[in-house]
């Protein structure tokens, strides 16, 4: 049982369990992008454990950098409007390839396909290591997808809860059926 702040979290998925899908979507990816020269793009901060595994068994040339979506400040409206920080490149003619760590509602996702929208790549793939399918509310199609996971908050491998549990190797899950938008 883990302990962080007021909340109770169950060991859910192991870290063996973690890297044999890592490894799965590598195969997959790599395997379909043998003929491209990729750039990997992980969302910060949750990606950060998931993109340095990936790329670490990625067989081919590749390029990886990190962008981060951050609220503006000052705005009242929960349905934040997001601004990018980190994209430096040009994507032009580019195979992308976003490394997201999960997918829930597809909020973030719309964003990214927002912001990608006007770079003129070649494709945007997109790659999650966790999708929650009873939460999402989004039409964007998924290449891969790691696991799918029941609609519950999970912390550990990148995400946290309350900024802690990024650091563990494995995945906890909440124990309450507390929703997601009680506790962040
Ligand atoms: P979405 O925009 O798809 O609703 O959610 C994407 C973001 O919400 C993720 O990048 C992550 O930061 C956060 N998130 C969604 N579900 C969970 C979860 O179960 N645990 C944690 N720690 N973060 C989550």
């Amino acid at each position: 049982m883990l302990k962080l702040h007021d909340l109770h979290f169950k060991p859910f998925i192991s870290e063996q369990e973690i890297t044999d899908v890592v490894e799965r979507m590598v195969n997959d990816i790599a395997g379909d992008l043998k003929d491209e020269m990729p750039i990997f793009i992980g969302i910060l901060n949750g990606s950060f454990m998931f993109v340095s595994d990936f790329v670490k068994k990625y067989p081919h040339p590749c390029e990886v950098t990190f962008i981060k979506l951050a609220s503006y400040e000052g705005l009242k409206s929960t349905e934040d409007i997001q601004r990018l920080i980190g994209l430096t490149q040009d994507l032009t003619g580019r195979t992308v390839v976003i490394l997201e760590d999960i997918i829930d509602s597809g909020n973030t996702l719309e964003e990214v396909h927002r912001i990608f929208r006007n770079e003129n790549v070649k494709q945007l793939i997109i790659a999650t290591l966790f999708y929650k399918p009873e939460a999402y509310k989004k039409d964007f199609k998924l290449d891969y997808v790691g696991l799918e996971i029941p609609n519950k908050f999970i912390v550990g491998y990148g995400l946290d809860y309350n900024g802690l549990g990024r650091d563990l190797p494995e995945v906890y899950q909440l124990k309450t059926t507390q929703h997601m938008t009680n506790i962040v």
